[in-house]
This record gives structure tokens, sequence and C-alpha cells, in this order.
């Protein structure tokens, strides 16, 4: 008899000393006051409680066999209040009730409350035997049928609330209840050792180390909360592109329209003057959604590189003639320094490259009212690749001192007063930034307000492989062409025949795939015009289509609002054989026809 309360006592204490640690690692870490939370600690205290009584007990029984029977009466005490809080800890976790107790949840706790302390009434009520140290007895018996009785139907409620459960957890919960049930089986047949008690620190243990542990569940609430920010910020950047494909497409009109009236000669003067006005705002909310547009894509981190070999400098003279008809009623002189050193072709990214040759070179135009902007590319051969210089210097108001450090930050506008009637959006030198950095590159700037400031970027561009075919530059040799344009919006279609007017082409039109197959069908044509975002068959699934009727000498340009930094590279690999990107320009679509 002495060596089983040896044996319990040493268990006892081995168990101890785990729930104590266990508690101590639970308390020292950031946990979270959930309510199944609060039902676990409670199961654990009153483990501990269990385990303390069985250490105390062994020891008094070791000098007083008679007590026996009161000593089996508080451990089964114990098991019942043990189950009872099992019950309301599964009770909670699989009806997810999280912080506080609801009103559901306070009437079953209550009803738990009375069952439980009637049927301890009931056991204390039961004669005890003192044969042996947990004695086999009615008790017992009373004891072991409720514990499985409430077992089963902690099996049944889980079961009805399966789906609150995840897979990983109902598998633990089940080894936790197969545990319980074995418990109480081999006790009934060894009921001089204590089992019990001791199975219930290794139930807390698997509870506490796959449902319950603090660190799981913070990391469950970050996960839970990284998604959630996540899906926010995806419907973010998705509403963002969206909003921008659905601004381009009548700013396209807007801007082709303006421009075709501007080149009217029988435009009345005064009148001319608005529609430059229209037209100038159009390029500046053009500007402003391709800065929202390319802040988007750094933040959902979708700004990626796409190589192909190009002309660094003719892409930076397309920017710097663009912004030539901004100045032309200003008193600006705009140079270009290209050093010898910069390659004639590099491969790199074009469309990365031309954002920042863009922000730089309208930055200085918008804050200088006069002087000179002196623009210059350099470059140095670090290893195989180009390291690039591009500098831009001007005239212009400067930059206070005080103020240069908020430059390079979202949304940071400054010298606010000054800058009053100039529109911008403070993302143009974060773009740049991030842009230069993207290429293994780093910004640069100084600046004296009322004297000029100079911002340069240094980006990383590769050695073109590959020889490019020189350009037929001249765009005016245009030889008469048919054309096909494919669109649904008939706005956009007016605004390439306005602006083709007096081009030696022939225009047929069409208003979604169908319509553009079957014409392809029975008629020849040099060059197709096709948009993307059409009802019916989009673009690219008319491309297919295309494709397959065989045409010879064919050539199908994509003509889409779609318009982010990659949009070229993925209309080429579709099998287009260029883009256009709305809105355009009459140069654009000449260049397009004399290519
Ligand atoms: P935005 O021009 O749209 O306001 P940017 O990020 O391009 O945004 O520029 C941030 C601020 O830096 C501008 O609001 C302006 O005050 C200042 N800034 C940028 N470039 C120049 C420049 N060349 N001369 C004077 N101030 C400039």
């Amino acid at each position: 008899m002495v060596i089983y309360l040896i044996i319990n006592i040493t268990s006892g204490i081995c168990f101890l000393l785990i729930i104590l640690i266990l508690l101590y690692d639970f308390y020292s870490k950031k946990r979270l006051n959930r309510l199944e939370n609060r039902y676990f600690l409670f199961l654990t205290y009153i483990n501990l409680f269990g385990l303390i009584l069985e250490i105390i007990l062994s020891i008094v029984l070791i000098y007083n066999h008679n007590l026996n029977g009161i000593f089996s009466k508080l451990i089964y005490i114990y098991y019942l209040i043990f189950v009872a809080n099992l019950f309301l800890y599964f009770y909670a976790l699989s009806n997810k009730i999280t912080l506080k107790e609801n009103k559901k949840f306070k009437v079953v706790r209550k009803k738990i409350s009375l069952i439980f302390s009637f049927l301890i009434y009931i056991l204390l009520c039961f004669e005890v035997s003192d044969s042996n140290i947990f004695s086999l007895t009615d008790g017992s018996y009373f004891a072991y049928f409720c514990s499985m009785v409430t077992l089963i139907i902690i099996i049944f409620m889980l079961r009805k609330n399966v789906n609150n459960i995840s897979k990983k957890n109902s598998f633990i919960i089940l080894i936790i209840l197969t545990l319980g049930f074995l418990s109480v089986v081999v006790q009934f047949y060894f009921s001089n050792i204590l089992l019990i008690i001791p199975v219930h620190t290794i139930v807390i243990l698997l509870i506490y180390f796959s449902l319950e542990n603090p660190d799981l569940k913070l990391i469950k609430k970050l996960k839970t909360a990284q998604k959630k920010a996540e899906n926010a910020s995806n419907a973010k950047s998705d509403f963002l592109s969206n909003m921008s494909h659905e601004i381009r497409t009548p700013l396209n009109a807007i801007i082709g329209l303006s421009e075709a009236m501007i080149e009217n000669e029988k435009i009345d003067n005064n009148l001319l003057e608005d529609i430059e006005n229209i037209n100038e705002a159009s390029h500046l909310l053009l500007e402003i959604i391709g800065n929202v547009l390319d802040i988007n894509k750094i933040e959902s981190r979708k700004l990626k590189i796409n190589n192909v070999n190009y002309s660094i400098q003719e892409e930076l003279f397309k920017i710097v003639n663009i912004n030539k008809e901004k100045i032309k009623n200003k008193d600006i002189e705009i140079s270009v320094n290209i050093n010898k050193n910069v390659p004639k072709y590099l491969y790199g990214d074009p469309a990365l490259v031309k954002t920042i040759f863009t922000n730089y070179i309208s930055n200085a135009v918008k804050y200088t009212k006069k002087g000179k902007i002196i623009i210059s590319l350099n470059s140095k051969k670090v290893d195989n690749e180009y390291l690039i210089i591009f500098m831009v210097e001007d005239t212009g108001m400067g930059i206070k001192k005080s103020n240069q450090d908020k430059l390079f930050k979202k949304f940071s506008r400054v010298n606010l007063k000054e800058n009053i009637n100039i529109e911008g959006t403070g993302l143009g030198l974060v773009i740049v930034k991030t842009i230069s950095t993207l290429l293994k590159g780093e910004v640069e700037f100084s600046s004296l307000e009322n004297k000029g400031s100079i911002f340069t970027s240094y980006f990383v561009q590769g050695k073109s492989n590959k020889k490019i075919k020189e350009k037929a530059k001249k765009l005016n040799i245009i030889t008469k062409k048919d054309i096909l344009v494919v669109d649904d919006n008939l706005l956009n279609i007016k605004v390439l025949k306005r602006m083709l007017e007096n081009v030696d082409v022939n225009i047929t039109e069409a208003n979604d795939g169908y319509e553009c197959l079957e014409i392809l069908k029975n008629n020849k044509f040099d060059l197709v015009f096709l948009d993307i975002m059409m009802p019916g068959i989009n673009g690219i699934e008319t491309l297919k289509k295309i494709k397959k009727l065989k045409l010879n000498k064919i050539k199908v340009i994509a003509l889409t609002a779609d318009a982010t930094n990659n949009s070229k590279g993925k209309y080429l690999k579709y099998g287009f054989d260029d883009y256009q990107a709305k809105p355009y320009k009459k140069e654009d679509i000449l260049k397009k026809l004399s290519d």
C-alpha cells in the first residue's frame, strides 16, 4: 500500500512542477483575454489544486489508512468540478464565444453549476469503503458514470459545431477526449494508483500547446489581421486600377478631340485659348492618374521590372518634347546634354526610366517661372552594366532649407504658399526614389530658395545585346493605309477618325470582336487598332481568332486604357504587333502608321 502512496506522491510532485512551469509560461507571455482562455486557466488551477490534494492526502494516508474513504470522495469532487469546467471550456471554444460571456453562455454556466452541485451532493451521500486508496464503490461508479456522460455530451456538442473548429484542432480534441475515456477505464482497474489527476495535467498540456498557447493564438490573430489588411489593400489597388482605366477612356476623348480642335484652322482665337486650357488640364489629370497608379503599384508591391532593348535617348526626347509643349507660353529655355558615354541602346525597363524622366522634368517645368532647365544624361560602365546619371537643373523657385527633409515622402508638398496655383499630388518624388532604388540606384538633390534646384537620379541599366533596327524616323511618310478600328466606345472611334482626318487612310469601324472578325474575313486591311476591354469577346480573344484567320501582312495594335508600366510587354506577349495606351496623341498614332 505504502509503495502506491509513494508513487502517487512522486507523480503528484512531478506533475505539479509541470503545471507550475506551464502557469509561469502562460503568465509571462502576452495573451488574449478570451473566454475559452479564462476557462483554460480555471482548468489549470483546478488541476493544480487536485495535484496538491493528491500529494497531501497521500502523505496523510501513509500514517492513517482509515482516511481512504474521505480521500476518495475529495478526489471525486475534484473530478466532477474538472469535468464541469472542461465542458464549459469546450462550449466556449466550439461556439466561438470569444471575449465576454454572452446570455446563452451565462444560462449554460448556471445550468452546469446547478447540475454538478447536485451531482456532488449525491456523491457525498454514497457510502465509501476504505479497502483501496482510490476505493471502488457506488460513489466512484457514480462519478465515472457522470464524467463519461459529460464527455459524450461534449463530443455531440463538438460535432454539432464542427464548422467552428479547424481540422487540426478537431484532431487534437479527439486525442484529448480519448485520453479522458482511457484514464477512466484504466483508473477503474488500477484503483491504488491515482491516474486521473496526472492525466488531466497531460490534457492541459495538450490543450496548452495546441489550442491555448498564447503564442499560437497571437500568431493566429495576427495572421487574420494581416489577411484582412491584405484584402483591404488588394481591394484598394484593384479599385484604383479600375478607376484609372475608367477615367482614361473618357480622357482619351477630351484630349483627342481638344487636340484635333487646336489643329483646326477654322477655330476662333478666343475659343482656341479655352480649348488649349482644356487640353492642358486634361494632360495634368492624366499625369495625376499616372502618379496615383504608380504609387498604388509600389504599395501593392506590383511594381516589376520588364527588361527589353530600348533607346534611352529616344525615350528622353519623347518626354522633353511633351514638356516643351507645356512651356510654350513661358520664358524658359530647355536644353538637353547627352554625354557621349551614354550607349545608344540599353537593356532595361523603358517604362520605369520614362517615369523618372517625366517626374523630374515636369517638376522643373512646374516650379520654374523663367530661366533655364538643363537636362543631362550621363553614364558610367560598371562591370557589364551601366550606371545612368540623370540630372535636371532648373532656375525655379527652389526649396527652403527647412522644407528639404520633407521631400521624397508620400503626399508631401512643400512651399505651399508659393505653389498655391500649381497642381500636384506630392507623389512624383517618392515614385522616382522608389524606381531608382528598384533599379539599384538612388536619388540626390540640392536646392537654393529662389535660385533653383538640381535633382539627380542614379539607376542601373544593362548592356543591350541586340542591335535594334533603325526605324524610319520621318513620320510624314505614310503610304495609304486601310485601317480597321475596333472599339465598343463610339467616342473613341470618333477621336481616332478626327485625328486622322487629313491623313491618307481609309478607316473602317467595328464595335466589337465579332464584327471585327466578320469584316476581316471579307476585306483586306493593313492595320487593326483593337480595343481590349469590350463586351462579348475581349481584344485578346479577338486577336487569337484573328491569328486563326491566317491573314497576310496585317498588323494588330492593342489600343487600350490599360496603361500600367508593364502593359506593353504584356500585350506583345499576347501576340499583338504593337501597343498604344489611351489617351494618345496624334503623333503617337502617326508613328504607329509609319512604323
Ligand atoms: P508634386 O509636384 O506633385 O507636388 P512631387 O513629389 O513631385 O509632388 O514634389 C514634392 C514637392 O517638392 C513639390 O510639391 C514641390 O514643392 C517640391 N519640388 C519638387 N521638384 C521641385 C523643383 N524642381 N523646384 C522646386 N520645388 C520642387
